[in-house]
């Protein structure tokens, strides 16, 4: 066999903080309602039996610094600021942790619990995982108790501290062992606490975890479809 029909794209792949080599993303799985308060304002309580996940393709993990297109399909784009946190190669370890930013189609979300059909559609389009620089574990101290915040324009949108997590990182990473083979490469985006809303085109969106860089991101016009 030679090659490929088509040119393989690069992996998708993060910086990582003071090494010049990066972190290449193989799965991306997200926390549903891990904060009470988010939970809520989406019409929910949280569930206190085991934590759900749904996914993101690697295929659309966006650095920070970039500009988003609106994206199609859609009118009510909505910001969740999250804590990622990427494994290591030993089972159960945290190389890092990132800011990142869950981008969600919430009309197409709310159609799909509507209907009770899978979320994809509202969650994974291009894009939609926003990762900020991963800080490694070893240099990025105790987050428990560090403060998340999200800002539009300048403008807080989202405010809250990591204990606030229904299900703590090290519960998501012992539950979620149970359902798959983690390892390098996996990143769990951990739930966004409450003030999620919508973001329109010029908006320039700053996701903070203490401790750990900033993810940025601006959203464009939508793109000419055609
Ligand atoms: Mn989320």
């Amino acid at each position: 066999m030679n090659g490929h029909v088509f040119p393989p794209p690069p992996p998708p792949s993060l910086p990582v903080l003071g090494d010049s080599r990066r972190y290449a993303v193989a799965r991306i799985f997200c926390v549903g309602r891990n904060y009470a308060e988010h939970a809520r304002e989406m019409g929910h309580e949280v569930d206190r039996e085991a934590p759900f996940y749904f996914t993101k393709s690697a295929v659309h993990l966006l650095g920070s610094g970039a500009t988003l297109a609106y994206p199609p399909g859609t009118a009510d784009l909505h910001h969740e600021v999250e804590l990622a946190v990427a494994l290591g190669a030993a089972p159960g370890t945290i190389f890092g942790y990132a800011a990142a930013l869950d981008m969600t189609r919430r009309d197409l979300q709310s159609a799909a619990k509507d209907k009770r059909r899978p979320w994809d559609t509202g969650k994974d389009f291009e894009g939609a995982a926003v990762v900020g620089e991963i800080t490694p574990a070893t240099d990025a101290g105790a987050l428990r108790g560090a403060t998340i915040t999200l800002t539009v324009n300048g403008a807080m949108r989202q405010s809250a501290t990591l204990d606030g997590m229904v299900w703590p990182v090290d519960a998501l990473i012992a539950h979620l062992s149970g359902l798959y083979d983690l390892g390098p490469g996996d990143l769990i985006l951990t739930g966004t606490p409450a003030g999620v809303g919508p973001v329109v085109p010029g908006d320039r969106l700053e996701g903070r975890v203490d401790g750990l860089a900033p993810v940025r991101l601006t959203i464009g016009a939508p793109a000419s479809r055609g």
